[in-house]
């Protein structure tokens, strides 16, 4: 016998203190949690609030996430004159405040996927909600090199083409990497500066980028290129003015002055927390299908976190809108389940058809009649498998049409795809209290 699961549905809101064994961690119920304060978790929170779903955020270090480390951004629509990373993500958050979502400061230390209850845990909170968007983002891959920090992001040192090539207009900018993506970004900032210096770790006319792009990079004019070279140093003021090069066969040093400094030597994902409880791509992307799904029931990530083609804001903004409705419906959908369908009143009697089907949909009346020769004993739920894909995914029904029977106990007793008068009267009489005649 298989027992169907229900949501604790009248939990919501409460708050406890859990016993020892979970380190007395304060419990809190939501509908939602979103992992992640960036463009994508952001636009998830607005969409779940607006749907007054008692939502929580939780971002780990600046709200806005990765854009606010750009000064401007030229290419969100809406903003003909552009704006600044910062700017943009205040407008995010203030929108999702409005929407009553609610904003904490923490870092996500572990989750719990498994069951229909999803837990969060921080520090000093296990937040326990009925779906969980994650919207973690990643981290650009960095050198290590001595002062990199200083110049990382608006101070010279970029991991964007697309954002930041229009700044560098007319000026000498430097490469790191020989990927697809540092070949590529950087034939896309010739178009722009006057100068592409690039350094290359490998031996000279050797890359890592494809032959196309290989080739085209070498007969490119602006392109200039460093070969078995590695960063050593970052220096400058402020701004960062040179990029100290290390030939790795003879040991020199080679400065180079430079207005600009982009490193394409891959992004790292945030989602080691993630690690064996959602599937991940081999470069530990989290792979959703088109929806955000992730295929642990209830679990959506967004943005820049997913396998993906393009990581840029307008993406993460589709991405978390998507989450965030996908995710009402997916708790909308639990909660007819538990509250309608898998009722504990009387034994239980699933009707899945097809209202694309005409065979299937004249059985219709039949079942309503049969609920009502055995009065109170029986409850009838349809669900038209055509819109209601979740549910029969839930009930693991694939054909239609089915019946499924259940005791009070929401114990399935026999899935059925007999769907004649004769079959429903005899397997019901076995179930109820009160058997009765088959009517005609
Ligand atoms: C320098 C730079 C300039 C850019 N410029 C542009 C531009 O001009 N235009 C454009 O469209 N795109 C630009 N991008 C890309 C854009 O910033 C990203 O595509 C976008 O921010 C992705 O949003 P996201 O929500 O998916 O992830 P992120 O913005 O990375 O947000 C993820 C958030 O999750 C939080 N987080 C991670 N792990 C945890 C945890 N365990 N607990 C709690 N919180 C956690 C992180 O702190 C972070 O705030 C730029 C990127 C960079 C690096």
């Amino acid at each position: 016998m298989r027992k169907l699961h229900m949501w604790p549905s009248e939990t919501c809101g409460a708050v406890q203190i859990i016993g020892r064994d979970m380190r007395e961690k304060k419990v809190e119920q939501y509908d939602v949690v979103i992992i992640g304060g960036g463009a994508s978790g952001l636009t998830a929170a607005i969409y779940c609030g607006r749907a007054r779903l008692n939502t929580l955020l939780i971002e780990k270090s600046l709200m806005g996430g990765l854009a606010t480390y750009t000064n401007e951004i030229e290419n969100y629509p809406g903003f003909p004159e552009g704006i600044g990373g910062l700017a943009l993500m205040e407008l995010f958050h203030k929108q999702a405040k409005k929407f009553d979502v609610k904003f904490k400061l923490t870092d996500v230390k572990s989750v719990d996927f498994e069951g229909d209850v999803k837990k969060v845990e921080t520090f000093r909170n296990i937040f326990e909600c009925k779906a969980v968007i994650v919207g973690s983002g990643g981290r650009p891959r960095t050198t290590g090199a001595t002062n990199e920090e200083k110049y990382l992001f608006d101070k010279g040192i970029s991991f964007c083409a697309t954002c930041d090539a229009a700044a560098n207009t007319d000026k000498t900018v430097m490469v790191i990497g020989s990927g697809d993506a540092a070949i590529e970004e950087g034939m896309f900032l010739t178009r722009f500066a006057k100068k592409v210096i690039v350094s290359v770790i490998h031996d000279v006319g050797k890359m890592d980028a494809n032959e196309i792009a290989r080739e085209q990079a070498l007969g490119n004019p602006k392109m200039e290129f460093m070969w078995n070279t590695v960063v050593d140093s970052f220096e400058g003021g402020e701004q960062l003015e040179t990029v100290n090069l290390k030939n790795l066969k003879t040991g020199e040093i080679l400065p180079v002055v430079v207005d600009s400094c982009f490193e394409f030597i891959g992004y790292e994902p945030n989602t080691e927390i993630f690690k064996e409880k959602l599937n991940m791509s081999k470069r530990d992307y989290i792979i959703t299908n088109e929806v955000m799904e992730t295929g642990v029931p209830g679990v959506y990530a967004c943005g820049d976190v997913r396998e993906k083609e393009l990581k840029q804001i307008s993406t993460a903004v589709g991405d978390g809108a998507i989450a965030g409705v996908e995710a009402e419906k997916y708790i909308a959908e639990t909660e007819v389940f538990a509250n309608q369908i898998m009722q504990k009143e009387r034994i239980g009697m699933i009707y899945v058809y097809s209202a694309i089907d005409a065979p299937s949909r004249e059985m219709l009346p039949m079942m309503q009649e049969i609920e009502a020769a055995y009065g109170d004993q029986v409850k009838l739920s349809v669900i038209d498998q055509y819109k209601g894909q979740r549910l029969c995914d839930r009930l693991a029904c694939d054909v239609d049409p089915m019946t499924i029977f259940y005791t009070e106990d929401g114990e399935v007793v026999e899935i059925s795809s007999e769907c004649d008068r004769p079959s429903i009267f005899d397997m019901l009489n076995k179930l109820v209290a009160k058997p009765i005649e088959q009517t005609a």
